[in-house]
């Protein structure tokens, strides 16, 4: 039966119509062209973006180099390298991330056990010199400076689902 239903569906070219139908509800309808970059979408508080450092208020550092992000990350885009510090706490020497590499799975982020690594909402940067594509850990410390109140909004924001 299904066969001979979907016989007559070719012959008659009824998703043929119904697709041309489509067409014709929205030829009239108001257009959704938006006018980037003056107008943009709504963006999810989920939204991954480049990648920022995270401090405590008292402006220490939260990541404590536990390397899970390394570890995690499946387009090996992060390299860490750290030490003792004199009051015996680990602190990262080095944090890089590739953003070539890079795929925003946000696996990163999720593995941290401090919410020190997060992806912000940015995604319109662009690198003018070979290498700018590796960010640093001064870098992703002023990114994560930079936008804190608002970081911290969005993953209030998104708590609730987590
Ligand atoms: S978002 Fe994914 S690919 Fe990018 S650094 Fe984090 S874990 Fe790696
Ligand atoms: S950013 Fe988070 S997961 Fe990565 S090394 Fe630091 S504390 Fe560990």
């Amino acid at each position: 039966m299904t066969r001979i239903v979907s016989y007559f569906k070719s012959l008659l070219l009824v998703e043929l119509l119904l697709g041309m139908w489509l067409t014709l509800k929205y030829l009239f309808k108001p257009k959704y062209t938006l006018m980037y970059p003056m107008e943009k979408t709504p963006q999810s508080p989920r939204f991954r973006g480049i990648h920022a450092l995270r401090r405590y208020p008292n402006g220490e550092e939260r990541c404590i180099a536990c390397k899970l992000c390394e570890a995690v990350c499946p387009a090996l885009a992060i390299t860490i390298d750290s030490e003792k510090r004199e009051d015996g706490s680990r602190r990262t020497t080095r944090y890089d991330i590739d953003l070539f590499k890079c795929i925003y799975c946000g696996f990163c982020e999720e593995s941290c056990p401090v919410d020190s690594i997060v992806e912000t909402h940015i995604h319109e940067y662009h690198f003018d010199q070979r290498g700018q594509n590796i960010v640093t850990k001064p870098q992703l410390l002023a990114i994560g400076d930079r936008l804190e109140a608002e970081i911290a909004e969005r993953r209030a924001a998104d708590a609730p689902f987590r």
